[in-house]
């Protein structure tokens, strides 16, 4: 298959482009590397199955060439960054949608798009399966964030029954692993690099909120079954793909501290507004759809996770 990744320089997106390059498709990168990088995709550069162009999706996509797949992963993911770049991230989620949209209907070509669990904003329901929908504050800081996927989802679906997209949804719960920036301001990113530097653990709130952490690996694994699963009625209704092991925010503190021998101090700092108090994915629908379950427990996942960070630190 010839697949289009927006994104594809960002952490998800660079370990999508090796997974489908792995399994012998050509793989197309867009990028305006706001949050993404090249250093996430330069062992790919040389690779004739390999292009990739430097493109801010919310303008016109043009390739030129027949496409098989568009996987819709451009966006600023963490809170950090859709905080800091608030109507960007507004923009990407619906004018980078609907570009990405148009090139796969144009194509004929089948769809992705990496949705999230923030759809489901601060849950009144935990698990949260699908069909639940959600508690978002609209006008609240991670709104930004929260409507543009929403709004996103909502698109995608009028371009399946309207103009009969083959459309898939991903709502992508917390993921770690090599390739997230170590100042991207995420939970797991942020502990490590603490331990690491002898600094001290930020714990936001009484750390009591939870979390479910999927490792890299397993995710992709989940996304690109998502895309390759037979076309069905079924299908094109979101899919959660997540780790269900929950955990505090204290208790992945803990964990860090523990694995990374660290001896830093844990503070506790203000919770950030609408921060979700519970968060766990249902993931039946995964499981009886494409047959995935994640299979790296968090011990192993965090102990890749740290030889990454160990690796970088002397450049951070
Ligand atoms: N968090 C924390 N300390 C940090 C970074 C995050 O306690 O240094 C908390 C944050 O308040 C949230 C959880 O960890 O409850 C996960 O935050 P993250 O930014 O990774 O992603 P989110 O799940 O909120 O999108």
């Amino acid at each position: 298959m010839r697949i289009v990744i927006t994104g594809g320089a960002g952490f998800l997106g660079s370990h999508l482009c090796d997974n489908l390059l792995k399994k012998g498709n050509e793989v197309i990168c867009l990028d305006n590397l706001s949050t993404g990088s090249v250093e996430n995709i330069s062992h790919l550069l040389g690779n004739d199955r390999f292009r990739f162009y430097k493109h801010d999706v919310t303008e016109y996509i043009f390739i030129g060439q027949p496409i098989d797949a568009v996987m819709h992963f451009a966006s600023p993911a963490s809170p950090r960054d859709y905080l800091e770049m608030p109507i960007q991230t507004l923009k990407v989620g619906a004018l980078g949608t609907h570009k990405a949209l148009g090139l796969a209907k144009h194509e004929r070509a089948r769809f992705l798009m990496a949705s999230t669990s923030e759809t489901y904003g601060d849950p009144l329901v935990n698990p949260q399966p699908e069909t639940y929908w959600g508690n978002v504050n609209p006008i609240g800081l991670r709104g930004v964030y929260d409507e543009a996927k929403r709004f996103a989802e909502a698109l995608i679906m009028a371009y399946h029954r309207y103009h009969g997209v083959d459309t898939r949804i991903a709502r992508i719960f917390n993921t770690y692993g090599p390739r997230m920036r170590p100042h991207d301001g995420r939970v797991v990113s942020n502990f490590i690099v603490q331990a690491l530097r002898g600094e001290s653990l930020t714990v936001y709130g009484k750390g009591d909120q939870t979390r479910s952490f999927c490792y890299v690996e397993d995710e992709i694994d989940g996304l690109v079954r998502l895309l390759m699963a037979p076309d069905s009625e079924d299908i094109h209704y979101p899919v959660n793909i997540g780790n269900p092991h929950e955990l505090t925010v204290l208790e992945i503190a803990e964990t860090i501290l523990k694995l990374t021998r660290s001896s830093s101090k844990i503070v506790l700092e203000p919770l950030p507004e609408d921060d979700p108090k519970v968060r766990r994915p249902d993931i039946t629908r995964a499981k009886e759809l494409l047959d995935w379950t994640p299979k790296i427990q968090l011990e192993e996942g965090l102990y890749r996770t740290i030889d990454y960070f160990r690796s970088k630190l002397g450049s951070i």
